[in-house]
C-alpha cells in the first residue's frame, strides 16, 4: 500500500494549510475529510432535513455522491462537489460551520464518509487530515499527527483567514466561543470523537509558521 500520513486535530489548528503543503512537498494526494462531512451538512440544509432526523439524513448520506478535486495552485481549498453542484464555497459559510458536528456525531453518516475514505487510501497514497484519521479511518498509517493550537491562536487565526476570504468581520471573542464549542462537540461524541492517537506525534503550533510545522512532518515521514 501506499504511505498514508494522517493529521488530525481540533477546528482551525491549521491543518488544510498545512496538510496541503505536505501532499505537494511529498507528491502524495491530499485528502480534506470535513469537507465531506461539510458537503453533506450542506445538502441536509439545501433539503429542508432537520438536522436530527438521523433516518432521512442516513439515506441521504448513502446516495450521495461526493468528489474532491485539487486546484492548481495548491493555495486555496480543494474544490468539493457533491451530487454534480459544486459546493466549495458553501460549504465554509458559519451556517454549515455551526450544524456540521452534529452531522458529524450520526454513526450512518460516519460510516458512508470512513468508507469512501479507506477506498482512496487503497487507491494511492493520502495525506488524510481530519478529526478521527490516524485513529479510525487509517489506524495503520506511517506518520501520525495531532495538531493542536491554543483556542486563543487559532482564533486569531481564524479571523485573518476570513478577512483574506473578504468575509465579514466577526468578533475574536465570538470566534473563540465557537470554536470551543465545536471542540466540544466533536472530542464528547460517542462514536470517534476528537483523540490523538496512542501513536501519534503532537505538534503544538502557536508561535511556528505552516512551513516550519510542514518541515518537521516531512522530517518524520523521510526517517
Ligand atoms: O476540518 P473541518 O473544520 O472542516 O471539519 C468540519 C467538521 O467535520 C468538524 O468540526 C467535525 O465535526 C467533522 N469532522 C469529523 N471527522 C473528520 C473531519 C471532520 O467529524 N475526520
Amino acid at each position: 500500500r501506499q504511505p498514508i500520513i494522517a493529521i488530525d486535530g481540533p477546528a482551525g489548528a491549521g491543518k488544510s494549510t498545512v496538510a496541503r503543503q505536505v501532499a505537494t512537498q511529498i507528491g502524495l494526494v491530499y485528502l480534506d475529510t470535513g469537507a465531506m462531512y461539510r458537503a453533506v451538512t450542506w445538502l441536509v440544509l439545501q433539503k429542508g432535513i432537520a438536522v436530527d432526523d438521523e433516518c432521512a439524513i442516513a439515506q441521504l448520506v448513502t446516495e450521495c455522491n461526493i468528489e474532491l478535486t485539487p486546484t492548481e495552485d495548491m493555495q486555496s481549498p480543494v474544490r468539493v462537489w457533491i451530487n454534480g453542484t459544486d459546493v466549495t464555497q458553501a460549504i465554509r459559510t458559519i451556517e454549515v460551520t455551526s450544524q456540521v458536528s452534529a452531522i458529524a456525531a450520526q454513526s450512518a453518516v460516519r460510516q458512508a464518509l470512513v468508507k469512501q475514505q479507506q477506498s482512496w487510501g487503497k487507491k494511492g497514497g493520502l495525506v488524510a487530515e481530519g478529526r478521527d484519521i490516524g485513529t479510525h479511518v487509517f489506524p495503520d498509517a506511517e506518520v501520525k499527527v495531532f495538531l493542536t493550537a491554543s483556542v486563543d491562536e487559532r482564533a486569531h487565526r481564524r479571523q485573518q483567514d476570513l478577512k483574506k476570504q473578504g468575509q465579514p468581520e466577526v468578533n475574536l471573542e465570538q470566534l473563540k466561543r465557537d470554536i470551543a464549542e465545536r471542540d466540544r462537540k466533536d472530542s464528547t461524541r460517542k462514536i470517534s470523537p476528537l483523540q490523538k492517537a496512542v501513536d501519534a506525534v503532537e505538534i503544538q503550533s502557536d508561535g511556528l509558521n505552516v512551513s516550519e510545522v510542514t518541515a518537521q512532518i516531512v522530517n518524520y515521514y523521510q526517517n
